[in-house]
């Protein structure tokens, strides 16, 4: 892989990879609709809810990034959604989010908590190509589970709102605060302009429902099972992995808190998989 002119550019082999891309019944049979890539695990915040970061890892190379891309992409990969972590930590982010529009998918996205935006940097991810940031957050005050709150982010949606060129959606978090506070979230959402979501707070067991009854039983359900049914590396994936993860039944698909990869395919609902459409 060589890199020019702040993009980085395919050797032959991984051109031949896309050109022997699955043809288009069988990626709209088996491929991914949306694949979220971690691009760093480090992230600036501590939300006491979350598994998902760590304080020391490094920004993951772009030469590796750039082979999962590669490879999502040669898989029939629809959508790509850049997480973390943080992902705005990555110091290459907008050559990433160029990537991903030269290889041609449907939309790049990323997911955010949105404390590190400024002017340049919005204006830069407008430039790569982003087409849509999804930032999440719990509620209007700080408290001891989080800081991702609207209080401390007002500005930053301001910014967003003024530069952005891309989708924005703000979703307002059940589980963190108190819950008038992400109807206030949404409302505020609304107000500025952008595309306003609910999620539910999933923990450090995957899954959350909002009565402590019912926590209780989600408890038994976690989403760490669906890691281990997916716990093939991504570069050992082939397209007859795909198919038998088509039809893999997974017990806590239908209980999974919203905004999950799976969850938001809405278009899963049109590929019909035994188990999962009841
Ligand atoms: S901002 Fe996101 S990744 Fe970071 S600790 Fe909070 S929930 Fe986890």
């Amino acid at each position: 892989m060589a890199k020019g002119n702040g993009s980085i550019l395919a050797n032959n082999s991984q051109q031949s990879v896309i050109d022997d891309a699955p043809g288009i019944f069988s990626r709209l049979r088996y491929s991914p609709f949306l694949a979220q890539l971690v691009i760093i695990r480090r992230c600036n915040l501590s939300c006491s809810y979350c598994s998902e970061y760590d304080k020391v890892s490094d920004p993951i190379p772009v030469e590796i990034l750039g082979q999962r891309l590669w490879k999502l992409k040669s898989l029939g990969t629809f959508g790509i959604s850049l997480t973390g972590g943080e992902p705005t930590l990555h110091p290459q982010l907008p050559d990433l989010i160029r990537k991903c529009r030269q290889l041609g998918f449907f939309r790049t996205g990323m997911i955010s908590n949105g404390f590190l935006l400024r002017p340049e940097l919005i204006k830069a991810l407008n430039e790569a190509g982003l087409q849509e940031m999804q930032i999440s957050i719990d509620g209007v005050e700080a408290n001891d589970a989080t800081q991702k709150v609207l209080s401390n982010l007002k500005k930053r949606l301001q910014w967003l709102r003024e530069h952005a060129r891309f989708r924005v959606v703000v979703s307002g978090v059940l589980g963190a605060c108190p819950p008038h506070e992400a109807e206030e979230v949404l409302s505020f959402a609304r107000q500025m302009g952008f595309i306003p979501r609910v999620l539910l707070l999933h923990d450090s067991n995957g899954q959350l429902k909002p009565s402590h009854g019912e926590v209780k039983t989600f408890e038994k359900i976690w989403c760490s099972q669906t890691r281990s049914v997916w716990s093939k590396s991504l570069m050992d994936y082939t397209r007859t992995d795909l198919r038998e993860q088509f039809y893999q039944y997974k017990p806590c698909h239908a209980t999974c808190t919203l905004g999950c990869a799976r969850s938001t395919s809405q278009l899963d609902n049109w590929r019909t998989q035994p188990g999962f459409n009841s």
